[in-house]
């Protein structure tokens, strides 16, 4: 029979036959041909055993970690590529690890901008009553109401 012409001789549980293309040579499908098959389930097998491997992580006693300052990020950082070249700590949470110093970096920086940005804010506040009051005793300054003896 030619090429052309080859159905998998796979025979379905109800007695009919496959009748998909074989693979090149071959007598079954992709998914009939038993090679084909043991090399699929191996590959799901390690798949299997990739997935259920434990990332690498501290103990639940490691220390916790500040961050109260620059020197404070440099030394996770630092510690966090130690642990990761070594292959001590999962990378995905040693991503997490850099992307929390990122977010503490920021709020450093923006803490004392913060700061003095509700200062200004204050001192624009008292200001700005101070000429409402101003504004209000121009209008209505006190004995004007023609009441005065
Ligand atoms: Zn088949």
């Amino acid at each position: 029979m030619t090429e052309q012409f080859r159905r998998c001789e796979f025979v379905k549980p109800d007695a009919s036959r496959c009748g998909a293309k074989p693979l090149r040579k071959r007598r079954f499908c992709f998914f009939h041909d038993p090679e084909v098959k043991s090399a699929r389930d191996e590959a799901r097998r390690s798949g299997g055993l990739e997935r259920s491997r434990r990332a690498a992580v501290l103990p639940p006693d490691a220390p916790d970690i500040h961050l109260d300052s620059t020197k404070d990020v440099l030394r996770l950082l630092s510690e966090t590529g130690s642990l990761l070249r070594r292959g001590q700590l999962d990378s995905g949470i040693a991503n997490g690890l850099v992307y929390l110093c990122s977010v503490a970096l920021t709020a450093m920086k923006q803490g004392p901008q913060e700061d003095q940005l509700d200062r200004m804010e204050s001192v624009l506040e008292s200001q700005q009553l101070t000429s409402e009051l101003q504004k209000i005793e121009f209008v209505n300054p006190p004995g004007a109401s023609g009441t005065a003896a």
